[in-house]
């Protein structure tokens, strides 16, 4: 009666925040647990195989492949696909994707909440991404967070799916029997670096690691004299490139995927492992892996029998020469689409595009330029001032401008200022529709 009341009651807040316009994903668990305590571990243990993804970076991507892949291939689960990765957010999942068929839970939890959770449900798998110091946080920190984890995770027989390349993931093998590793072979890609300089401390003994290869930061292949050392992978990468988006082989299956961006490869790589340990073959792993992109005009990727398009968005000079510089690595012919508005949360100068390389574009096969927006001239202008020369058409009416490029076959590469993202992603997901 307790559990119907508690369950009843959270569906509703979720309505009435609905009705608010509030997205509600946190609330219908928080109202839930404070009527029935039990509720989560209630409800967990109907499911079959219940799977935590954690880690500081990438959890959501990992997530979000995994849960995309298992409904490719008509399997039904549970997810929390809307980030709220906490205790409520999760008893929220839980409670309103529940029905007979879902014997499977993807679930991204946050680190911080793995004690808490944990002594309500026990899953059956768990992945960790990487573990990186926040900025705020102080040294040492980690490896307070790593012990708490080992500590909340052991003896329970959970199979954990480890980042064999983090020393700060590998270290939790502590925490159970039943550990295998993913991890990148040396030299398969350069890695941009991030500015962060991670400690390279053994995590067993505190002396400094030796390294023989360093993907990026504290990730690679690493020893250290008390023994502790980079496991062998059972699932390794074998070859990657981005091209802009990520190409990669993991043991002997190639994936020519649809997400950017190196790091992902290693997200990419966490969700391969769950997912095999889950049971798929390669070639179900294939029909996600192939087809999931991005939905926020970061990175993503279109494609109907005719055209192939990508958004991404810039918003200052480092963000315009990226996406400039993608526009390299796309082979062929290409259709530009630029937008630059000077609305109040674009800040009204818009003087930064003088410092964006736009010269770029004089070296690349260009079928027509596009400048659309409020200041589309002077985009314009600026083309003229970096002697880009090839057809340009300015339209104002990003709408028309958006539709405007689907009329050439060449691969559109589309880059929107901040307030122009919406309207050219929204003509995008109509136009690649339509023509379908
Ligand atoms: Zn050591």
């Amino acid at each position: 009666m307790r559990h119907w009341t508690a369950t009843t009651l959270a569906k509703l807040a979720r309505k009435a925040s609905r009705a608010a316009g509030k997205k509600g994903t946190d609330l219908p668990g928080q109202v839930a647990r404070k009527l029935d305590k039990n509720i989560l571990r209630n409800l967990a243990t109907k499911v079959d195989d219940i799977v935590f993804i954690s880690g500081t970076n990438g959890k959501t991507t990992t997530s979000n492949l995994i849960g995309y892949t298992l409904k490719e291939n008509n399997i039904e689960i549970i997810h929390n696909n809307e980030g709220a990765n906490m205790a409520a957010g999760i008893t929220s999942a839980f409670i309103l994707q529940n029905n007979q068929n879902t014997k499977i839970a993807i679930i991204e939890i946050d680190e911080g909440s793995i004690p808490r959770v944990l002594n309500e449900v026990t899953p059956t798998m768990m992945v960790f991404t990487n573990f990186f110091r926040d900025q705020m946080d102080r040294f040492g920190e980690i490896d307070i967070m790593v012990n708490n984890i080992a500590q909340a995770i052991s003896n329970k027989g959970i199979k954990l799916l480890l980042n064999a390349d983090d020393p700060f993931v590998s270290r939790l093998k502590i925490a159970s029997d039943n550990v295998l590793y993913y991890g990148m072979q040396k030299h398969v890609h350069e890695f941009e670096q991030s500015t962060m300089n991670e400690s390279k401390y053994c995590p067993n003994c505190g002396r400094l690691l030796h390294y023989d290869y360093i993907h990026y930061n504290q990730i690679g292949h690493y020893h250290c004299e008390c023994g502790f050392k980079r496991e062998q992978p059972k699932y390794e990468v074998t070859n990657f490139n981005l091209s802009p988006f990520i190409d990669m082989e993991v043991n002997n299956a190639k994936f020519d995927m649809k997400i950017a961006g190196d790091f992902n490869a290693y997200n990419a790589l966490a969700a391969y492992s769950v997912l095999k340990e889950l049971g798929l073959s390669d070639d179900s792993i294939r029909n996600g892996f192939e087809s999931y992109t991005s939905h926020n005009g970061r990175m993503q990727y279109f494609k109907n029998n005719q055209k192939e398009a990508m958004i991404n968005l810039a918003k200052n000079p480092a963000g315009m020469n990226s996406s400039l510089s993608v526009g390299e690595q796309i082979e062929g012919n290409k259709v530009y689409l630029l937008s630059l508005n000077d609305n109040a949360a674009d800040g009204r100068d818009t003087s930064w595009i003088y410092d964006a390389d736009f010269e770029k574009l004089s070296r690349q096969s260009i079928e027509v330029i596009i400048v659309t927006g409020t200041r589309a001239e002077e985009l314009h202008l600026r083309l003229k001032l970096a002697e880009v020369d090839v057809p340009v058409i300015v339209e104002k009416d990003i709408y028309k401008a958006t539709a405007l490029s689907m009329n050439y076959n060449s691969f559109t590469v589309a880059i929107p200022n901040y307030t122009s993202l919406s309207p050219m992603l929204d003509q995008l997901n109509r136009s690649f529709k339509e023509d379908k």
